[in-house]
C-alpha cells in the first residue's frame, strides 16, 4: 500500500542473513508500489546490480516469503505476485482487462466476514479477498 515497508529492517528483525544482493532485492520490494512478479523484480533488481541472477531473486523471494516478510498473491493470471506484508490488512480488486490491481479496505466487509466465520463456528484469524472486475466507465 502507500506506506513504505522497510524489508531490509524486517530481515534483520527476523535474523535473516543479509547479503549485498538480498539488500538490493529487499530495497526493490520496499520501493514497489505495485504487485510485481519474480520476473519484474528481477528486472528492477538487475537494473541496480547486473550481477543478480533470476535464480537469486527466486530464492530470495521464497526466503522472504517463508519468513513472513512477503505476501504472495495469485490474481488469476497464473503468475505469483509479491508485496511486502502490509502492517495493516487490505484486499484487492483486479481489473481483468488491464491487470491493474486496486487495494481497498472496507470495514463493513471485514465485519461481515467475521460474522460469517462465527456463524460457521469459527473465530476468523485471516482471510483473502480478491474481486475481479471490468471498469464500468473506462476513460482510456
Ligand atoms: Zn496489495
Amino acid at each position: 500500500m502507500d506506506t513504505k515497508i522497510d524489508v531490509e529492517a524486517l530481515c534483520a528483525e527476523r535474523g535473516l542473513r543479509i547479503t549485498e544482493q538480498r539488500k538490493v532485492i529487499a530495497r526493490v520490494i520496499s520501493d514497489s508500489t505495485d504487485h510485481p512478479d519474480v520476473e519484474e523484480l528481477y528486472k528492477r533488481a538487475s537494473a541496480v546490480d547486473p550481477k543478480i541472477s533470476i535464480a537469486t531473486v527466486y530464492r530470495t523471494v521464497r526466503l522472504f516469503e517463508e519468513a513472513g516478510i512477503l505476501d504472495r498473491h495469485d490474481f488469476g493470471d497464473g503468475r505469483a505476485r509479491y508485496e511486502a506484508s502490509p502492517e495493516a490488512h487490505h484486499d484487492h480488486l483486479i481489473d481483468v482487462e488491464t491487470g491493474k490491481v486496486i487495494e481497498f479496505v472496507d470495514p463493513e466487509l471485514e465485519a461481515l466476514q467475521k460474522v460469517i466465520a462465527e456463524k460457521l463456528g469459527f473465530r476468523l484469524v485471516d482471510h483473502r479477498m480478491e474481486l475481479y472486475g471490468v471498469a464500468i466507465d473506462r476513460k482510456d
